[in-house]
């Protein structure tokens, strides 16, 4: 049971017209519904006034620990339109969960998953009507924690702030997601084995753009993320999990990299692994080194590799570049079980066949 009451005080709404021009256009995380959720935390009051009022922008004094010594965690998961008008959630509680393994390991406090529901569920109701119809659009969900104490010292603030905000997602590609090219980084890295890697906390993205410049500045698209210690060893690609799809002797097969401290547990990808199962296929968690990958696609062992996220479910990766050799997946285009699990994925999003594994909460 949610323990937060909350105060709310109504948006005056963007025009209808304006709303429906502003869902037409394509694009990501450009726009804004009416309304925010705050939560404020002190270390003498917990949890205290809970709102859902207009989106504005924060007033914050310039020592906010926040802005110095980064304790921000946030989350990212979509809301989804159904055939019968209701809107659903994609896995909240899995997302509820993961923000409260990312607020410890930055040592700031956790919301009960009941409270971080509930404001999921009062924003939606307060900006329902910003959620898309057609399949592959979304309403995005963004909510984040942020050290709001005013002090210059190096420690842990005594006081936050818990936002919600809202963005409806209108997917880039009309039909099929274009194949990614990765880039293997072998210069830079995300995680380390004791660091913050498996958590979703501010400085792991600012750390990363500078190897998502060098992509960019070798045509690709994304990052490869590699191991620590010895930078053998698949990780990540940018802000998503990564799968690969084997061919055996009695047929498909799917592997990640397991879990190993230094990955992001995505919801996604946890998505996956059950919807293969199901489907069919096998799956492992078990690691592979950037030359086994190359070895694979070269004598046709691998024969599809996509990335998978939030924010574009399931992408195919077409090729993959590093600084000394480039080679295609597959035939660079998305292969049929990539496909496949895509198609499943988004029929449980959009309410198409039933919700086996009971992941979409209706509000
Ligand atoms: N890895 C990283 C580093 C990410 O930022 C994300 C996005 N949250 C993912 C993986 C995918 O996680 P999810 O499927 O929960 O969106």
């Amino acid at each position: 049971v949610a323990a937060l009451e909350f105060a709310w005080e109504r948006a005056e709404p963007i025009p209808a017209e304006r709303r429906q021009e502003l869902l037409a256009l394509p694009g990501f995380g450009d726009t804004y519904s009416d309304h925010m959720v705050t939560v404020r935390w002190q270390a003498e009051l917990g949890w205290h006034d809970a709102r859902v009022g207009p989106l504005a922008p924060l007033s914050l004094h310039p020592a906010t620990m926040a802005f110095h010594y980064g304790q921000t965690v946030f989350e990212g998961l979509k809301a989804f339109w159904r055939p019968n008008g209701q809107r659903a959630l994609f896995r909240p509680a899995d997302h509820a969960r993961r923000f409260n393994r990312s607020a410890p390991r930055m040592a700031m406090p956790t919301l009960p998953e009941e409270d971080f529901l509930a404001a999921l569920e009062a924003l939606l109701r307060a900006d329902g009507t910003w959620v898309p119809r057609a399949r592959g659009h979304s309403f995005y969900l963004r909510p984040f924690l942020i050290a709001t104490e005013t002090h210059l010292s190096n420690r842990p603030a005594e006081e936050y702030l818990f936002a919600l905000i809202g963005s409806p997602a209108r997917p880039a590609f009309a039909a099929e997601p274009k194949p990614m090219r990765l880039w293997a980084a072998t210069e830079y890295i995300r995680a380390a084995p004791g660091g913050t890697g498996a958590v979703k906390c501010g400085g792991n993205y600012g750390g990363s753009y500078i190897a998502q410049q060098q992509a960019a500045a070798n045509d690709c698209d994304q990052v490869v993320w590699l191991d620590a210690r010895e930078r053998r060893y698949i990780e990540e690609a940018g802000g998503s999990n990564l799968f690969f799809v084997e061919s055996t002797t009695d047929g498909p097969r799917l592997r990640t990299p397991p879990l190993s401290g230094t990955l992001l547990a995505g919801v996604t990808r946890d998505s996956i692994l059950r919807l293969a199962g199901w489907l069919g296929y096998p799956v492992a968690e078990e690691p592979l080194t950037l030359d086994k990958w190359e070895q694979g696609c070269r004598d046709g062992r691998i024969t599809e590799a996509f990335a998978c996220g939030t924010a574009r479910a399931i992408t195919p990766v077409g090729h993959v570049v590093s600084a000394q050799r480039e080679w295609p997946v597959g035939n660079g285009t998305a292969g049929p079980v990539t496909s496949r699990l895509l198609e499943a994925l988004l029929d449980i999003q959009y309410g198409r066949t039933p919700d086996e594994f009971g992941w979409m909460r209706l509000v």
